[in-house]
């Protein structure tokens, strides 16, 4: 039986979360969650699930969740009530799915506290990758990855090291301005945010969809394999796979290739960190071949979607520029979102920002979280 904390269990993550602690009973319990501001959720998830405690942003809403639930729950609020959640003692593993950067505190907290970490939330280890890693092998616990593309380079690696890589491959399906015949350059200026919110094979939240209709999402993690499996930039690489059922690659030194693939479903990956190093039994995802047919690979075109090339400089550079590159775009998603810029200005901004930025080598926290607030101003501006 493994104690799982759930950071962000309202989301989109965080609800796939909650089904395969249902399809896990007996291996799975979860002891904490942790919601941003849907307390009705969070309710029906503590009824449900009977953590001991549990953690909402807004203390009004926490005081009204005490009062309902009683005394057999404590309730915590804000970042104070993440960092109970992270260090709880029961704990064994702490699933971070905070849109954001207010996973990464808790994630640091939750490492120092000897907890074995799940990381879904990408800011963790694009902003603050060389940190969190090395905190990790510091206390000895474990950095499992929750994206689809991480959690299949991890199964094909299969422990082995990064001498016997030649490149990690992460897929990506293109997102839904793939074609540059159906998409050409000269009218992503008309791309309007109803249009990129479709994505053609995954159901995600809003931030992430439009991050992978621009291709940060694939930039956002190329850094984060980097630092996951300890290779520089130049041994990650992004392959476009329209389909979504290779999920990444690992390409050993000796040429072979080993891939991990199923039909797309975020539980899959979701288990496989909470129960790693076990397989456990579902019947909930399956894959037939032949009504897939067909798979495909093509280069990502650079020119449309710079923001590959944007995240290999962030990558190359590291110090304070992953943050900048992160929190840049953060604006710039919102900003077009609410219809103040166009969907070329998103990376137009990033690119803007990154330039203007003095890269800060080997940082601590407290620079990298300087950075990240100053280039959202610098974005803003
Ligand atoms: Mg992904």
């Amino acid at each position: 039986m493994k104690n799982v904390v759930l950071l962000g269990s309202t989301g989109s993550i965080g609800t796939s979360t909650v089904k395969v602690a249902e399809d896990l009973p007996d291996q799975i319990r979860l002891i904490g969650l942790a919601a941003g501001g849907n307390s009705e959720l969070l309710l029906a998830q503590t009824r449900k699930h009977g953590p001991a405690v549990i953690s909402i942003s807004d203390p009004a809403k926490a005081k009204a969740l005490q009062n309902i639930l009683g005394v057999s729950t404590q309730v915590y609020c804000g970042n104070e009530g993440l960092l109970k959640l992270a260090t709880l003692p029961a704990a064994d593993i702490v699933l971070i799915a905070i849109v954001g950067t207010a996973g990464l505190q808790p994630a640091l907290a939750a490492i120092r506290a000897g907890k074995d970490i799940a990381v879904a939330s990408k800011e963790i280890l694009v902003m603050a990758g060389e940190i969190v890693m090395k905190e990790a092998r510091r206390h000895g616990v474990k950095v499992l990855a929750v994206d689809s593309e991480h959690s299949a380079i991890f199964q094909c690696l299969d422990g082995k090291p990064g001498s016997s890589v030649r490149k990690l491959w992460l897929t990506a399906s293109g997102g839904p301005f793939r074609s540059k015949t159906d998409w050409p350059k000269e009218n992503f200026s008309e791309i309007t945010v109803e249009r990129a919110l479709k994505h053609p094979s995954w159901v995600m939240g809003r931030k992430v969809t439009i991050d992978s209709a621009t291709l940060f999402n694939k930039g956002l993690e190329m850094i984060e394999a980097r630092w996951l499996f300890d290779v520089e930039m130049a041994r990650v690489g992004v392959v476009v796979h329209p389909q979504s059922i290779v999920h990444s690659m690992v390409e050993f030194v000796d040429g072979s290739l080993i891939a991990q693939l199923s039909t797309p479903d975020m539980c899959l990956p979701i288990q496989y960190a909470l129960t790693y190093p076990a397989r456990s039994a579902s019947d909930r995802v399956q894959t037939n071949f032949p009504k897939i047919g067909t798979l495909t690979f093509e280069d990502p075109d650079t020119e449309r979607f710079p923001s590959i090339l944007l995240a290999r400089r962030a990558g190359d550079t590291c110090g304070t520029l992953p943050a900048v590159f992160n929190a840049a775009n953060e604006v710039a998603v919102e900003a077009f979102v609410n219809r103040k810029i166009n969907f070329p200005q998103i990376t137009e901004t990033v690119r803007r920002v990154m330039d203007a930025h003095k890269v800060v080598d080997h940082p601590t926290l407290e620079k990298i979280l300087e950075a990240d607030a100053w280039a959202r101003c610098e974005a803003a501006r």
